[in-house]
């Protein structure tokens, strides 16, 4: 995702110095760093933590507490680690990321991870290669993809920009982006524009999206205004990398359906109805899965704990990738394509290959809305329209000219049968206490992390997953001390 990027790069989101509290600092303890660390970590030996979900959250978290001395399970549903992390390897010169892709910012525990510790390679993302695509905003015809610079000569693209440039700054009533934008006296045809650059963005459409929970995530984002692609390695390689230690306590193919707590010790049953005896259990899965209730928790979830995941939203999201024989789009901008935005159907596509590999690969990234449209149809339908609007969007139906055979590949988040969905956004009637009642613990036994419950702007992301992981463990640790 291009998550922020636009509104960053415009510096109307970039937010004054916002501590990132205990999370950071809490992270460079080591065992030694109590008067008694050496019973300390004898004590946390006595415990066993079972973390539920491995995804960015939970590794962090069971390194963390590995580290500290505890004694860590992860009971993972799905055939592997890495969650929304996840790559494509084989369909091109280089391996495409088919869920997180940008590092967003440079002041996070994930990028000192990438850069210090795993010492990966990056491209910062320019953040002035964008295109949009001309939805009458202009009286001439072709082509259709208009530079940034070229668009700003029209008085509805800018009125545009100025309206998503201000959205981070709103502190009307609680409404969705597209309830304030059909009031704001913008020509209907900028609709493409404002939901490439805000409603997708936080992985859901601006029908959807609360302008002030949007406003209020932002003013919280301290992790910077860069972002950062991996040049020659995955996301989830330098996840492996970087929590080897751990990887060997990840237990696969093991759905967590029951969490009862009512006795001394916690008791996990899988859906092979295998139990599992922990002291603390932290709880990662994505938003969906506590939403659909795929776990029992016995006694009963608190109802605050309940209105915190029903007041908050998660929806689906495909990114459908294509394979070329040429990059075509070379011919019709002047300049590099980075990201095209401003078409309805398809809110946003951007060329993966630049900086990564030879192969012209553009992967769409198609969010809320559009994105379920896309996957309640067949994967061959699915490609068809989209291939088809990627033609409008190209003209000369250049696109389905150039598409190699086997050049399709659709990453269904909504269809990843342990995820469901993208990542969590503001809905209207939400806001961040119910992430922070997500977050928060139940009997000082049950601790909550992953992206969902991150209160502090970071949610949606890989920095975020990580940073509640911190979290949940220092809240663990403290429910022992
Ligand atoms: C298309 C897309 C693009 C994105 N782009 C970016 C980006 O560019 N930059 C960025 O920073 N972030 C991006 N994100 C968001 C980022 O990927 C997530 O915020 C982050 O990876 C979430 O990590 P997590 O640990 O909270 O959850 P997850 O990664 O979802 O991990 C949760 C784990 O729990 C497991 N699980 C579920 N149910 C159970 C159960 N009952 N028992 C046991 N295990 C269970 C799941 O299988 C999963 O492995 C993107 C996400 C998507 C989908």
């Amino acid at each position: 995702m291009k998550r922020r990027k636009f509104i960053q790069q415009l510096g109307y989101a970039v937010p004054v110095a916002f501590a990132l509290p205990t999370l950071i600092s809490s992270c460079k303890k080591n065992n030694n760093d109590d008067d008694d660390g050496i019973t300390t970590v004898k004590k946390f030996k006595d415990y066993t933590v079972i973390i539920v979900g491995a995804g960015a959250a939970g590794l962090y978290a069971g390194w963390y507490l590995q580290e500290r001395g505890f004694n860590v399970r992860i009971l993972e549903a799905s055939d592997r680690v890495g969650g929304r992390v996840r790559h494509l390897s084989g369909f091109a010169d280089f391996d495409i990321e088919l869920g997180a892709e940008e590092i967003h910012g440079n002041n996070s525990e994930w990028y000192r991870i990438v850069t210090e510790q795993v010492k990966a390679n990056l491209n910062e993302v320019p953040k002035e290669d964008f295109y949009f695509f001309k939805q009458d905003f202009t009286d001439q015809d072709e082509p259709a993809l208009k530079s940034e610079s070229f668009s700003n000569q029209f008085q509805e693209f800018t009125k545009t920009i100025q309206f998503v440039e201000n959205a981070p700054l709103y502190s009307g009533p609680d409404l969705t982006v597209e309830s304030v934008f059909s009031t704001s006296g913008i020509s209907w045809n900028m609709f493409g524009v404002a939901n490439g650059l805000l409603g997708n963005e936080f992985g859901t459409s601006n029908n959807r999206l609360s302008i002030k929970g949007l406003a209020e995530e932002d003013a919280r984002w301290s992790s910077g205004d860069e972002s950062y692609e991996l040049k020659d390695k995955t996301l989830l390689t330098v996840l492996e990398t970087k929590f080897a230690a751990i990887l060997p306590k990840v237990e696969l193919n093991t759905q967590v359906k029951k969490i009862d707590y009512s006795g001394d010790k916690i008791t996990l049953t899988d859906q092979q109805n295998k139990s599992y005896q922990a002291d603390r259990v932290i709880i990662t899965v994505p938003l969906t899965v506590l939403k659909d209730g795929d776990i029992n928790f016995n006694p009963g979830l608190p109802s605050t704990k309940v209105d915190a995941y029903s007041n908050i939203g998660m929806g689906g999201g495909v990114k459908a990738i294509f394979k070329f024989s040429t990059a075509f789009w070379n011919e019709i901008t002047s300049e590099k394509l980075g990201s095209v935005i401003g078409y309805n159907e398809v809110p946003e596509l951007w060329a993966t290959n630049y900086g990564r590999g030879n192969d012209p690969i553009l992967t769409t990234f198609i969010m809320g809305e559009k994105g379920e449209q896309f996957s309640s149809m067949s994967q061959q339908d699915a490609k068809g329209f989209i291939l088809g609007h990627l033609d409008n969007i190209f003209g000369n139906n250049i696109a389905s000219q150039s598409l190699l055979q086997d050049g399709f590949h659709l990453m269904d988040w909504g269809k990843a049968p342990f995820i469901r969905g993208a990542y969590s956004y503001p809905m209207v009637g939400g806001g961040l206490i119910f992430r922070k009642e997500l977050a928060a613990s139940v009997s000082d036994r049950l601790f909550f992390a992953g992206e969902a419950t991150h209160y502090d702007g970071h949610s949606g992301t890989v920095h975020g997953a990580i940073e509640t992981g911190i979290r949940a463990v220092d809240e663990l640790e403290s429910s022992i001390l």
